[in-house]
């Protein structure tokens, strides 16, 4: 289920039938037009002259029903999914990833461009638009492009659209996502990484969707994400979970991609480590997917740097612990794929203990999937058009 329609937004009954239909059809089934005038309790005039809108607008498309007994088999309403569509830009190690997803939820094009490390806001918005363009080009025939979603890492305000930071592209600072998008997309939709993944997965998983849960990642970066009962602990959009940047005194003398001194990132995270990593094995990758097969196989935790890492981050995570107590905890990235460093980690975990007798939340060892961040970064922007297409 992408969509997630709210049909108390629409003032004229019309609309709001369109609405209530396609949220009926888009949950997968198939329905005949006495089929949906049943579920919804609408009239079989009113059903007719909505299905009717809606095919003739090309978002509803009529289907053969299989026979079953006898008689013909009545026609079947689904929907068109290739009608309306989306670009998604997210931010895989140095790449930017370009995604063409239909209305459906489907992929139906993936591009990759690398982004050198001293890009400037000139040079990213110049590859945003390119990308963005590409992606139009290859668009199927008939799909209405509704706009784009940046998923972003580091550090954003997803209600102004702007990036304010992110260790990765230490040039590009306070940069107007929407400014540089907007001559070439209808809408720009922004939306932090980790709170696309986080969400994507509460709705998948109707067990993270119970309780409070913590997404960590620790990767390139190192950041958090959190639900309550399924839904976003931070609602206004702001800054939110970058425990990457908390200060510690052990470390005081390393400089950070944030401006600061001593942050975990500049002992934890994968752009700290993997220089030494690579004077080991040269052949390790930047991209935290391809890393992660890399690096299970390694002895990383024969690594002292290695045990300083984990030892930092399960204490950190701790602290997070004893401030929002969540009930479990998925911890995605490289590092997590290797069972040494894991189980070296749960342990440091364990031995840090909560509060008291009070138990320490479950720790979820995951992928970290790109799917998830796709799916959660467009679902917005989906809702958001389909709305926009009801009402015009
Ligand atoms: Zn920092």
């Amino acid at each position: 289920m992408l969509l997630t329609i709210d049909e108390t937004r629409y003032d004229d009954a019309h609309q709001r039938d369109c609405a209530r239909v396609i949220a009926l059809i888009s949950a997968g089934n198939q329905h005949s037009r006495p089929g949906i005038a049943e579920l919804l309790e609408m009239t079989s005039t009113t059903t007719s002259k909505v299905v009717g809108d809606l095919i003739a607008r090309g978002l509803l498309v009529e289907k053969a029903g299989e026979k079953s007994g006898r008689g013909r088999p009545a026609i079947q309403i689904a929907l068109n999914s290739g009608r309306l569509g989306a670009t998604v830009i997210h931010i895989s190690s140095r790449a930017l990833r370009g995604i063409v997803v239909d209305f459906g939820g489907n992929i139906l094009e993936r591009q990759s461009l690398d982004i050198p490390t001293g890009a400037n806001a000139d040079q990213m918005t110049s590859a945003m638009r390119g990308l963005v363009e590409s992606l139009k080009a290859r668009l199927p025939d008939g799909m209405q492009h509704l706009g784009t979603s940046v998923s972003v890492s580091g550090v954003v305000d997803v209600q102004s659209k702007t990036w304010l930071l992110t260790s990765r592209w230490p040039n590009i600072r306070d940069f107007d996502i929407a400014a540089a998008l907007e001559p070439v997309t209808p809408a720009v939709f922004v939306c932090r990484h980790l709170d696309a993944e986080l969400n994507a997965r509460t709705l998948q998983d109707p067990v993270y969707g119970t309780d409070n849960t913590l997404l960590l990642h620790w990767g390139w970066g190192i950041g958090l994400a959190y639900s309550v009962n399924g839904d976003p602990f931070i609602r206004a959009g702001g800054p939110f979970g970058e425990i990457g940047h908390w200060r510690f005194n052990l470390l005081e003398d390393r400089p950070c991609g944030c401006g600061n001194y001593g942050c975990l990132e500049t002992a934890a995270s994968l752009w700290a480590l993997l220089p030494q990593m690579r004077e080991i094995w040269p052949d390790l990758s930047e991209d935290e997917e391809v890393l992660a097969g890399q690096m299970a196989e390694r002895p990383l935790i024969d690594m002292p740097d290695i045990q300083t890492a984990l030892k930092l981050t399960a204490r950190s995570l701790a602290n997070v612990c004893r401030l929002l107590f969540p009930k479990r905890v998925i911890m995605t990235g490289p590092f997590v794929a290797n069972s040494d460093v894991w189980q070296a980690f749960e342990m440091a975990f364990r031995a840090e203990g909560l509060i008291g007798t009070l138990d320490l939340p479950v720790l979820i060892a995951d992928k970290s999937s790109e799917e998830f961040a796709i799916l959660g970064a467009v679902r917005p922007l989906l809702n958001l058009g389909l709305e926009t297409f009801i009402r015009s």
